[in-house]
């Protein structure tokens, strides 16, 4: 065992941080572990988009928001699935978050709050990011955190990989055991163990373990693989939340070698741009109306679909005339990569492209001459923009998956974020904040806008500054 800490840090990414920073301005003697050669975790690629009620900058413009109105919202665009008390816990104090990376520097998008973008749109503006994305948020949380170290406050061990919690004969944990690169194991002893590892995104067999689905896309960060959970579950710990799985709308895929890399995000958004293709499953069938304008809807209808997966149907007059399906692509660029990328078939008729997609030949053969047949009538899924008929060769497909960026499934805690063990009982000496939770907790069955980035911050920040305890903090003025 190795020196006593007032609050021990597993993980320094983007709850992290925050903990160590807010413990160490109560006076804490703060030890920060992270696996990783650099502090930041998820923030180096998140989008970093978050949501805050009541914030100045929305008085500053006439907003009248509240975090009853964010709760409302966030539960409403839930249906009632995340959790009620966590989601209360991060709104109530999301604007305090909020205006503390303000106050340290961050510089939001000018026309922002806004009330969405990628995901069901909120009633209110309350949703803001950098120019930068999640390196905005990095980049005025990591100076702060890195002051800190320098003086002394703070004691940072990169490239320290945290593989077990200790435990005392009471059941308390007590400390962390890690291996630095280039050392042996190390046993570390605190009063306080803050668990934020992250997710588990990056981890393709414990992801089909929690979630019951394979991980189809590498695009989370590389060190979310699950530590936290692990390291939980061998003292008690206990997830929740496999229901509330869900996919994204369909990204174009780097090839079969799940996890694999995403090429390229189609534009679904109907108010960006509208579909003239259709969308199949393996059977050849549409299952959504492809410009239901509820991204939440469409994304349900595709998480009931086999292997997440669809196809993008068309024809030569609709890829001539159609503007291309990704924002980053010109046309040329886009009709240069079929028959030279596996996601994307071309025939010279239904029958063959069926066949090279996987997909069933009748199926799509009764669906697209059904399509054709109800263009000067009503649409039997209620699609409103049918600008042309899929009738001229050669036909084309373009294979996309339902994706996952994030970790559903979460670790038990209560409402003052302390593990829980199996009979519900907390764990004396740990705290869990971030994506440890369980992104199922604060979003529930849905993407809900920047409840994911926006609690990792508040929770770890809360627990820093009121939730710990060492017994004698004194509140030393920001530095
Ligand atoms: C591409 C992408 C876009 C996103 N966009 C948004 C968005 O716009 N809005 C939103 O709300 N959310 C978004 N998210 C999710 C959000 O960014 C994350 O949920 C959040 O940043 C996670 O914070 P965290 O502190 O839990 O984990 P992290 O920030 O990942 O920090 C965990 C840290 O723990 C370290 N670690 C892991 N294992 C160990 C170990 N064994 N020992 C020591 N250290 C360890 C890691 O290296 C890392 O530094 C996005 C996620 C991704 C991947």
């Amino acid at each position: 065992m190795s020196d006593n800490w007032d609050v021990i840090v597993v993980g320094a990414g983007t709850a992290g941080m925050m903990a160590s920073i807010f413990a160490a301005r109560r006076g804490a003697k703060v030890l920060a572990l992270e696996v990783a050669p650099e502090a930041g975790g998820t923030l180096h690629i998140s989008t970093g988009q978050m949501s805050a009620a009541g914030t100045k900058l929305q008085k500053k413009l006439g907003i009248a928001d509240t975090p009853d109105d964010h709760y409302a919202d966030v539960m409403r665009i839930s249906k009632n699935t995340a959790d009620p008390k966590l989601v209360r816990f991060a709104v109530d104090n999301a604007a305090d978050t909020f205006e503390w990376l303000v106050e340290n520097g961050l510089e939001v998008l000018d026309d922002h709050p806004v009330k969405g973008s990628g995901h069901e749109f909120y009633k209110e503006r309350r949703y803001y990011w950098g120019a930068d994305g999640g390196r905005s948020v990095l980049q005025t949380i990591r100076p702060v955190f890195l002051k800190e170290v320098a003086a002394g406050t703070i004691t940072l061990k990169l490239d320290t990989e945290a593989t077990a919690l200790d435990q005392d004969a009471t059941g308390r944990v007590v400390g962390v055991t890690a291996t630095t690169r280039g050392e042996g194991p190390k046993t570390w002893r605190g009063k306080n163990v803050v668990l934020t590892t992250g997710g588990y995104a990056s981890n393709a067999a414990l992801f089909k373990e929690l979630n019951g689905y394979p991980q189809y896309a590498n695009a989370a960060y590389p060190y979310s693989q699950g530590a936290g959970i692990k390291m939980a579950r061998a003292i008690g710990g206990w997830t929740r939340g496999a229901e509330n799985y869900l996919c994204s709308f369909g990204s174009i895929l780097e090839s079969d070698q799940y996890p694999a890399k995403i090429l390229a995000r189609p534009i679904h958004n109907p108010a960006l741009r509208q579909p003239w293709e259709i969308l199949v499953n393996k059977a050849g069938q549409r299952f959504v109306a492809e410009d239901n304008p509820s991204v939440d809807a469409r994304e349900h209808a595709l998480l009931k679909q086999p292997e997440l997966r669809m196809w993008m149907i068309f024809d030569e007059v609709i890829a001539q005339e159609a503007p291309p399906i990704t924002a980053e692509w010109g046309r040329a660029e886009q009709m240069a990569k079929f028959g030279q990328h596996p996601m994307f078939l071309k025939a010279d008729t239904l029958d063959e492209l069926a066949k090279i997609a996987g997909v069933d030949a009748r199926g799509l053969a009764a669906t697209v001459a059904q399509y054709n047949a109800n263009l000067t009538g009503a649409d039997p899924l209620g699609r409103q923009h049918r600008p042309r008929p899929i009738v001229k060769a050669p036909f084309y497909a373009v294979r996309l998956h339902g994706a996952s960026i994030s970790s559903t499934v979460g670790l038990a805690v209560d409402d003052q974020l302390r593990l829980l063990d199996k009979n519900n009982k907390p764990i004396p000496g740990l705290h869990i904040a971030g994506e440890l939770l369980g992104a199922g907790q604060t979003m529930g069955h849905s993407f809900v806008g920047g409840m994911m980035v926006t609690p990792a911050m508040t929770f770890g920040r809360l627990l820093g500054s009121r939730i710990l305890h060492w017994g004698s903090e004194k509140l030393r003025a920001a530095g």
